[in-house]
């Protein structure tokens, strides 16, 4: 399984999606924690997390997730 958290970088931190864009101090950024033994990566036997910049939270589908604009949708009634 994956279990990802949306933290806000105190620090810099380099993207292990993209590997080159580095998620500045303040910017918003997924962290996932993969189980030992998921398919992605290959039956390893510890846990192993990593940090995803917004760019490519938006490029999987989870934008939402690092979206600063926590406006709800509109409803329509
Ligand atoms: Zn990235």
């Amino acid at each position: 399984m994956i279990h990802t958290t949306v933290h806000t970088a105190r620090k810099a931190h380099w993207c292990d999606q993209c590997g080159r864009r580095c998620i500045k101090p303040g910017e918003r950024y997924v962290k996932g924690k993969v189980s030992p033994g998921h398919d992605l990566i290959n039956e390893t036997p510890r846990w192993i997390t990593y940090r995803e910049c917004d760019e490519c939270a938006n490029r999987y589908g989870r934008g939402h997730l690092t979206a600063t604009d926590n406006t709800p949708p509109a409803v329509t009634p």
